[in-house]
């Protein structure tokens, strides 16, 4: 019997895959170092873990309202008007599980068949698949290397149709690293207004930045930024609370209402006691927020000295998130190898380094590695590429 064309027409996500297999090796007894993961290798703060218990213990066990718990939400508010200068009320928030599921609300909520919507090139794994399964069509946009992977809006409105709905934009970056400026933002709501498209604004890594550079919120640029966009973000990434499974949106009452509606008859509430953990961290001390941040922040240093030793990649410096995108274009070229996908399984067999090849986010000549693990694993992990590279230089002379 025939099964669903939509369904065959997604890919598996490359990421988790990956990630599973080095866990499945690591199990095997194999001194894996895995590079792939997109989480914190902090367990969640104590507090928020306390939260949970007592929650439970309180009997908050049951079903709560679809779009989550009043206090939630009102948090929630609180949170967008005081780091995001964001205005919404409690109508205007949906908690869903994980940004991902917001992502897959939004999209069922805006789309018609064949309706488009603009993803900037490199993209995080799923944006084209949760928009394919909700009937719409991915557009990719090419940026370059040179402007820090930033859109570049001569492709931008070459791209544009009248089909075109809405555009994605991910800043902090996943998986460049990049943040876009106050001016940057200002030129893509200006954009999406003469085109009149919804912006979807991940916001999943605004609390995971470095140096001088903040996050902005395109939502707080003018009104009607805020009009058209809808903002999803999240616990996961900020609190090392990927397991949980908490994310965030806001935006127009009509949009909310109809992923309220969506997301009744799919997932219903978020987990309970989850909610009431997500209520701690939001609401509860940020001081171990602030240290994860701090030791992302040194181990991304660490991992940019020990790249610039390696010979024959490049990157460009991560203002944010945690990820480091390693051009490796010249070693393909040099040692005829087909793609970053060879390239990885190549690296996981020889030195057993698992790192998520580019093609995954549509860039093959790349590689994405996540500064998400230990020093020490920073440390022996770029020893062995530096190996692997060197390897490949004898391998090819003899
Ligand atoms: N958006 C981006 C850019 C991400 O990297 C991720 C997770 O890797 C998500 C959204 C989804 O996060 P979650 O569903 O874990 O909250």
């Amino acid at each position: 019997m025939n099964l669903s064309k939509k369904a065959m027409n997604m890919e598996p996500s490359m990421t988790l895959a990956l990630t599973a297999k080095a866990g499945e090796l690591k199990a095997q007894g194999v001194d894996v170092i895995s590079f792939g993961v997109g989480e914190p290798d902090f367990n969640t703060p104590q507090n928020i873990i306390d939260a949970a218990i007592l929650a439970m213990n309180q009997g908050k066990t049951k079903y709560t309202a679809v779009s989550g718990i009043t206090e939630l939400k009102e948090a929630i508010v609180k949170k967008f008007y005081n780091d995001n200068g964001l205005n919404y009320k409690s109508e205007n928030i949906i908690v869903s599980t994980g940004g991902k599921q917001c992502l897959f609300n939004v999209f069922a909520a805006i789309l018609n068949v064949g309706d488009e919507v603009l993803i900037p090139k490199p993209y995080w794994v799923s944006y084209p698949e949760l928009v394919k399964l909700n009937d719409g069509i991915p557009v990719f946009v090419e940026t370059n290397e040179e402007d820090d992977f930033k859109i570049n809006f001569k492709n931008l409105e070459k791209s544009i149709t009248n089909k075109t709905k809405a555009i994605v934009v991910n800043s902090p970056n996943n998986p460049t690293g990049s943040i876009y400026s106050k001016k940057e933002l200002m030129e893509i709501a200006d954009f999406a207004k003469k085109y009149d498209l919804y912006i979807i604004s991940d916001e999943m890594y605004e609390k995971l930045t470095y140096g001088d550079n903040r996050h902005i919120s395109i939502a707080s640029l003018n009104e009607d930024a805020f009009n058209r966009t809808i903002v999803v973000n999240g616990l996961s990434k900020a609190y090392a609370m990927t397991g949980w499974r908490v994310g965030y949106a806001a935006g127009k009452k009509e949009i909310i209402k109809l992923m309220n509606n969506i997301q009744s008859h799919t997932t219903s509430n978020v987990n309970s006691i989850a909610q009431y953990a997500s209520l701690e961290a939001l609401t509860g001390q940020q001081e171990e927020m602030k240290i994860m941040q701090n030791e992302f922040d040194r181990r991304r240093k660490v991992m940019m000295k020990l790249l610039d030793d390696i010979s024959d990649v490049s990157y460009i410096e991560p203002k944010g998130a945690f990820y480091i995108l390693v051009n490796i274009e010249k070693i393909l070229k040099k040692f005829k190898i087909s793609g970053s996908s060879e390239f990885c399984e190549k690296l996981l067999d020889r030195e057993n380094v698992v790192a998520i090849p580019g093609i995954a986010f549509g860039e093959d000549n790349y590689i994405r590695l996540s500064y998400a693990t230990s020093m020490d694993s920073i440390e022996t992990g770029l020893n062995r590429i530096s190996n692997f590279i060197k390897n490949l230089n004898i391998s090819t002379i003899y």
